[in-house]
């Protein structure tokens, strides 16, 4: 096996999550708007082949966990021959994916036949008519259909996203923790980011909860939460549990208590770029070298050069959006 790849800061990066598509069947208001979006066409986006060959290498330089994300990830037509190819890659040690759950019912038991282990589904509410005010275009009933497609489809543990927008859904943070009284489910409440540009990235400023705020809902509501020890190293969450809980609650807290001096991961963009950090704009472009006849020594290297310029990270409790830097040296 070949030793995880260590970061500029000596931060080991093993995870890998790649974004399948950019376009989404829900339009979350912190996170796409209603008009004016230049979404890619299908024939940008890397091809399951060229995934399983981002894989291969990535595997070869120590990577051992993936991720797939979107955009919404089950609008790709070849998404369970994309999670079969992985599957099959030698050293592939965990494959998840984040999803609104929409598709799941059409879609669980397949992916999970072909390779898939475990799902989040990201839900914000459980009152149909604030959920189709943040999520759009979704319903509760389908959201809630895709879960249980999941959890019959063995994709466990069942973790729930759910990003916590004030004046959209603070009362529901209560009724989604006390899920976790009877079921084994994670319910994770997410800060909101200011990504993007526009309206989008206004409300995720503007609309801000911070963790300690939901925190202190649930415990009024709920009782205390007692800390439990991270289950992975890549767990962005602070986990708890409620008194005679089954499952667990969660908080991620990228604004008020960021996680970048642990973060281990690499993003892949839907059109073959890594994205050195979710908050930065620097990018390598590996489908420029997939294309032009490089193969997997030359894949790898693009990858451990994004490694080895992965930012600290974002300084969101500082108030920014990125860490900006100058162009990076990409000669080394
Ligand atoms: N479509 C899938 C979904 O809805 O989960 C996967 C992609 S979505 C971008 C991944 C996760 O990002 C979602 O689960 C949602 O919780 C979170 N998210 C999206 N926009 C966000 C924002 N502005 N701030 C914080 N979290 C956000």
């Amino acid at each position: 096996m070949p030793a995880v790849p260590r970061d500029g800061y000596g931060r080991e990066i093993d995870y890998l999550r790649i974004s399948l598509t950019d376009h989404c069947n829900l339009r979350c208001v912190y996170c796409m708007p209603l008009a004016g979006l230049s979404l890619a066409s299908p024939s940008e986006f890397l091809d399951a082949g060229e995934i399983e060959s981002v894989v291969r290498a990535a595997v070869a330089l120590g990577f051992r966990k993936f991720r797939l994300t979107g955009g919404e990830p089950t609008l790709r037509p070849d998404l369970v021959d994309i999670v079969g190819r992985m599957a099959r890659v030698p050293g592939v040690g965990d494959i998840a994916m984040t999803t609104n759950g929409v598709r799941l019912p059409a879609l669980a038991a397949e992916l999970r036949a072909a390779g898939l282990r475990r799902v989040n589904v990201h839900l914000d509410s459980l009152d149909p008519e604030r959920l189709a005010r943040i999520m759009r275009w979704g319903s509760l009933a389908a959201i809630w259909a895709g879960i249980e497609a999941a959890e019959e489809a063995g994709l466990r543990p069942i973790k729930l996203n759910a990003v916590v927008t004030r004046g959209f859904n603070e009362q529901d943070v209560v009724p989604l923790a006390a899920l976790t009284l009877a079921r084994d489910w994670h319910v994770r409440f997410i800060e909101t980011m200011p990504l993007g540009v526009g309206e989008v990235a206004g409300i995720a400023r503007r609309c801000l909860v911070p963790s300690a705020e939901s925190r202190a809902l649930i415990e009024a509501a709920l009782g205390p939460l007692a800390p439990l020890p991270p289950f992975d190293r890549s767990d962005e969450s602070r986990n708890h549990r409620l008194p005679g809980a089954r499952g667990v609650v969660g908080f991620i807290s990228p604004v008020t208590e960021p996680y970048c001096g642990t973060c281990n991961r690499m993003r892949l963009t839907a059109e073959g770029r890594f994205h050195l950090c979710l908050l930065n704009d620097d990018e390598l472009d590996v489908r420029a070298a997939l294309r032009g006849g490089g193969g997997l020594e030359a894949v790898a290297a693009i990858l451990l050069r994004a490694v080895r310029h992965k930012p600290t990270g974002h300084r969101l409790d500082l108030g920014l959006s990125t860490e900006r830097r100058e162009m990076y040296q990409l000669g080394g």
